[in-house]
């Protein structure tokens, strides 16, 4: 089966091919991508070409379906067919994620005209979040806002998938393993033996935290918009409401322009003043830059925060997890988030953490009870099973 997965940005489109074999093994067979797209129409058509040139499609029958890692939809989340459904739910909720759902919507739309007949899959990246706890989303709001939608959705939910799935293999766990694979088809099935409690960092240019309880998301740090949460690369994260409004008068700032410098000039960026990268923020701070270091412990307080709230949710926890650019790649800053944690259980080992960079592997002491581990997320190959197993359900 080859599936295509189309990851749309206001001015970009990336793709991946992948080919799975009758086992469920996938291999990527090409992956590309355009900057600067004006047209998404031109670049699909750019992106088919490609691959027929490169002899992977010659005709639409060789794509066996496309799959789709849509954001947030109006009334409608999971892994579902990519149809008109799914553009009038992206479409009505395009002022929250203005930068991804009106692409997402424009390409399914020219998918759908150049492939008739192959599948299309949309994974929403709410879906994980779907069976949180009704207490986990609510915003202490007037019904009427609550009504129009305001609430904690979640996101980043095929990377926390992804490690819900592996963190569960590594822990020998198959049973949730399984369940977890088929979560969208079957939804949340009891689980056999004792509690799987996972707590899952993705940090990276955007970074949630999410707690996971048999393979189920129970909380998260993102909540109605992707802005929320922890500080972001240049968006603010979590913020008192009553500081829009204090900046508006208090600076003469009109809502768009607070706007913009809470999405462009706020989070990393705008606490260092030096860059929205961790890696440059490193340097400076390692050349004594005050407001860099200051940077590094905010990052480190807030993703403290949110562990320790799903530790706490979870009853403790059995898998600390690391993932996406940060989590996978600096190791100075999982230390900073496990430092002085062994009456939690939590205990890294520093020369197995400092040895880790980019590649799948546990960090954690020998004496520690909870499983610290590394593990290198792959959002692109979860929408690409996730469409399989759609598609596959809706054969049997
Ligand atoms: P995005 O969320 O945009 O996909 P990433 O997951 O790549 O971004 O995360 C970007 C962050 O990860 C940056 O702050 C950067 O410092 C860090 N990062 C990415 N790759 C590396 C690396 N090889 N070494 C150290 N840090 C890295």
């Amino acid at each position: 089966m080859n599936i295509l997965v189309a990851n749309l940005g206001s001015t970009s489109f990336k793709f991946r091919l992948f080919r799975f074999d009758g086992a469920g093994g996938a291999t990527m067979l090409a992956k590309g991508g355009y900057e600067r797209v004006a047209d998404h129409g031109k670049a699909i058509d750019d992106c088919l070409a490609e691959l027929k040139a490169a002899g992977h499609v010659h005709a639409a029958a060789d794509l066996h379906g496309v799959g789709f890692k849509t954001v947030l939809g109006k009334n409608l989340t999971g892994c579902v067919p990519a149809d008109d459904r799914v553009i009038a739910a992206l479409e009505g909720f395009k002022d929250i994620a203005p930068a991804h759902n009106p692409p997402y919507a424009a390409g399914i739309k020219r998918f759908s005209e150049k492939l008739p007949g192959v599948p299309l899959v949309a994974l929403f990246e709410t879906a994980f979040y779907q069976w949180m706890p009704e207490a986990a989303t609510r915003y202490a709001v007037p019904e009427a806002w609550h009504q129009a939608g305001v609430r904690r959705f979640g996101f980043h939910g095929a990377s926390h998938k992804f490690i819900a799935e592996r963190s569960a293999e590594l822990l020998g766990r198959t049973d949730i393993a399984d369940r977890v694979r088929g979560l969208y088809q079957s939804g949340p099935v009891p689980a056999k033996g004792p509690a799987l409690r996972v707590v899952s960092c993705h940090l990276g240019g955007s970074s949630s935290v999410t707690g996971i309880r048999d393979g189920v998301a129970i909380g998260t740090s993102m909540g109605l918009s992707p802005q929320s949460g922890l500080p972001q690369n240049n968006r603010v994260g979590d913020l008192d409401s009553a500081a829009v409004p204090f900046v508006m008068k208090t600076l003469g700032l009109p809502l768009a322009e607070v706007e913009r410098q809470m999405t462009k000039e706020s989070g990393l960026l705008g606490l260092s003043g030096v860059s929205n990268d961790l890696r440059d923020i490193n340097a400076a701070a390692a050349q004594g830059s005050a407001r860099a270091k200051l940077t590094l412990d905010v990052f480190a307080h807030s993703a403290r925060h949110w562990i320790g709230a799903f530790h706490l949710e979870l009853n403790g926890c059995d898998a600390l997890v690391f993932t996406a650019g940060i989590g996978e790649n600096n190791p100075d800053m999982r230390a900073a988030f496990c430092a002085g944690l062994d009456q939690l259980g939590i205990v890294i080992d520093p020369a197995k953490n400092a040895a880790l960079r980019g590649t799948e592997g546990e960090i954690s002491a020998a004496g520690s009870r909870v499983k610290i581990f590394v593990i290198p997320t792959n959002e692109e190959l979860v929408v690409a099973r996730e469409t399989v197993r759609f598609i596959q359900s809706q054969k049997n």
